[in-house]
């Protein structure tokens, strides 16, 4: 018997970064959604949790964040029993798509099913908080606001007709050294969180895309230039907005029309090494 879930990536349509917490954490406000490029997580029964990936460049240990998931399901549910999990892996890592999140909110749903445990994603969401902040948004897959440390999930309905073009250049990023480089004593450049979920709710393409920020991207593009040039790129080429992903170096453009974002795709070919055409999930 094998189990696959899907493990969409996710991209930040705005990220408001309002204050660190004494414990070092950060408050957030922030709207994300899921994107039809996506990890499949393979999971069979086995007498321990085991995990392997198709990937050169990933722990298959206590460090993989689908391991760290199938072990706090565990304790929490009390069970005995294991997991062999397989990831199948097409996120790019430390991309700013949240790719670890999304492969253990997989597990935790793969699980769920697999233990018989009947959890709501209510449940599964604040177990999967304690492994990473963007779990609880990608045990629901779905657009959403996201606030607190990332343990407020409210969904809000489905995007406006769109296509989406992510480019990823060769850099990886730290999200750790991104986020202790914040510097809440200046002014950080920030979204309009509202214009965004109005624009949603209307189902307005223009609105939403009008308020959207990430307060994170000068952070990142003061150390990797490529990303205000990839943004440059895109807006050059037609898209309607351009922005850094999560804590990056991901850039993501907008198009309304399928034949734009066709052209702007091929036009980013040339450019960046990793480069993918797709649509918000749902
Ligand atoms: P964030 O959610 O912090 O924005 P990201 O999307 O930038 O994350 P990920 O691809 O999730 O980046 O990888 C972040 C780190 O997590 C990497 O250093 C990677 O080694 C580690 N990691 C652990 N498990 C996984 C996994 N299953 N997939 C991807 N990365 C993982």
């Amino acid at each position: 018997m094998e189990l696959v879930q899907k493990a969409p990536a996710k991209i930040n349509l705005s990220l408001d970064a309002l204050y660190r917490h004494q414990d070092g954490e950060h408050e957030w406000r922030m709207v994300m959604t899921a994107v039809d490029l996506a990890d499949y997580v393979h999971i069979q029964p086995a007498a321990t949790i085991q995990v392997t990936t198709d990937s050169g460049f990933l722990p298959e240990d206590p460090r993989n964040l689908a391991y760290q998931a199938a072990k706090a399901l565990a304790r929490a549910a009390g069970v005995t029993a294991g997991a062999r999990i397989h990831i199948e892996k097409h996120i790019p890592v430390a991309a700013g798509l949240g790719g670890g999140s999304s492969d253990a909110a997989a597990v935790l749903r793969g699980l769920n099913d697999l233990w018989g445990l009947g959890y709501s994603k209510d449940k599964l969401a604040a177990i999967g908080l304690t492994v990473d902040s963007d779990v609880p948004f990608c045990v629901y897959s779905q657009t959403a606001l996201v606030r607190g440390r990332g343990e407020v999930v409210q969904p809000l309905g489905p995007m406006p007709n769109c296509w989406v073009v992510l480019a990823k250049p060769r850099v990886s990023v730290s999200t750790p050294s991104i986020l202790n480089a914040i510097d809440y004593s200046q002014p950080l450049p920030r979204p309009d969180t509202g214009m965004v979920i109005e624009g949603i709710a209307r189902r307005d393409f223009a609105q939403m895309a009008s308020g959207m920020c990430n307060s994170l991207e000068q952070v990142t593009a003061s150390r990797h230039p490529e990303i205000t040039e990839l943004k440059h790129r895109f807006l050059k080429y037609g898209a309607t907005v351009a922005q850094m992903s999560g804590s990056g170096p991901t850039v993501f453009a907008l198009c309304e029309q399928q034949s734009r974002a066709a052209r702007v795709y091929n036009s980013m070919k040339g450019f960046c090494h990793e480069v993918y055409l797709v649509r918000p999930l749902g």
